[in-house]
């Protein structure tokens, strides 16, 4: 009896991404070059596809050197002074941060404009694309809080409003709150904002479901996804056959021996077209070691 491989249908690119991916394409097919500040999506085969279709990835630091110019700005958002920058530079943006983070930054921003005695704490990481913009709604001032121990940054006898990155796990934001209301002085007021976005938390579940149903899972994603970190630990957690690869050349066959069932499954960063590709690869190994 042959082994069945299956990719999960709720895997793949969630909207931003999509929606910034279709945005770059429409000004590749008019314009021939457009630059894009940091990697598009955090996966090397889809940056390197829309690379050779004339995308060229740029730092912040060579953002200041262009002028007169297009730039992408990526579902992640950018902090206002890149939009400074832009501008000083006639630098035309082509603005697709995602409708998600473009709210969150808003409600940060009015937090902050409003209520300057708030402290405003963002559960994320340091140095994320998507931090770094929250951040700089505050001037800086907003502190970010990657784990338990970066709490310590926080003064816990004033009033705090806590947000979220919006691809952190939900019971890691929900251990925040609980540490944040054991350790706050009774006169502070404490907020929290659950900002997590839905079409990241909301995939669990049913990724869940779909490793436990499988006897392997392959889990692709680009090693720089934060999503995709979260997502494969839900994988591992129901199945410990799971293996988290970049692409097929990351498969190895002994991972396949006596398994009946493969699932292939990925990150919100993840090009479906990726996934057929592992599919492809699998069924190829599988023909072999039968033949073999
Ligand atoms: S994961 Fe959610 S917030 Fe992030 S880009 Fe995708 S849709 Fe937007």
């Amino acid at each position: 009896m042959s082994a069945t491989i299956e990719i999960d249908p709720g895997s793949g690119f969630c909207f931003g991404v999509v929606t910034a991916i279709r945005k770059a394409e429409e000004v590749l097919d008019s314009n021939g070059t457009l630059y894009c500040l940091g990697d598009i999506v955090h996966n090397s085969s889809e940056v390197e596809r829309l690379r050779s279709r004339g995308l060229v990835t740029i730092t912040h630091a060579d953002l200041e050197s262009l002028h007169d110019v297009k730039v992408l700005l990526r579902a992640h958002g950018e902090p206002p002074s890149t939009y400074e920058t832009a501008k000083r530079n006639n630098i035309e943006i082509i603005d697709a941060t995602c409708p998600v983070v473009l709210r969150l930054q808003q409600r940060i921003k009015h937090t902050f404009d409003n209520d300057r005695d708030t402290q405003i704490v963002i559960y994320g990481k340091n140095g994320h694309a998507e931090v770094n913009g929250l951040v700089g709604q505050t001037q800086g001032k907003a502190i970010v809080a990657e784990n338990i121990d970066d709490l310590r940054k926080v003064d816990f006898s004033r009033n705090i409003s806590l947000y979220s990155q919006t691809t952190k796990s939900p019971q890691g934001f929900r251990h925040m709150i609980d540490e944040i209301n054991t350790r706050k002085a009774d006169s502070a007021l404490f907020e929290h904002f659950d900002t997590i976005c839905r079409q990241v938390s909301g995939r669990s579940e049913s990724l869940r479901r779909f490793a436990a149903d499988h006897d392997v899972v392959l889990f692709v994603s680009g090693a720089k996804s934060s999503n995709g970190k979260v997502l494969c630990a839900e994988c591992t957690g129901v199945n410990p056959r799971t293996h988290l690869i970049a692409g097929p050349e990351d498969i190895k066959p002994e991972w396949l021996h006596n398994s009946m069932s493969i699932g292939i499954c990925g990150a919100t960063s993840t090009p479906r077209w990726l996934m057929e590709d592992v599919k492809t690869a699998v069924s190829e190994i599988l023909k072999t070691s039968c033949n073999g």
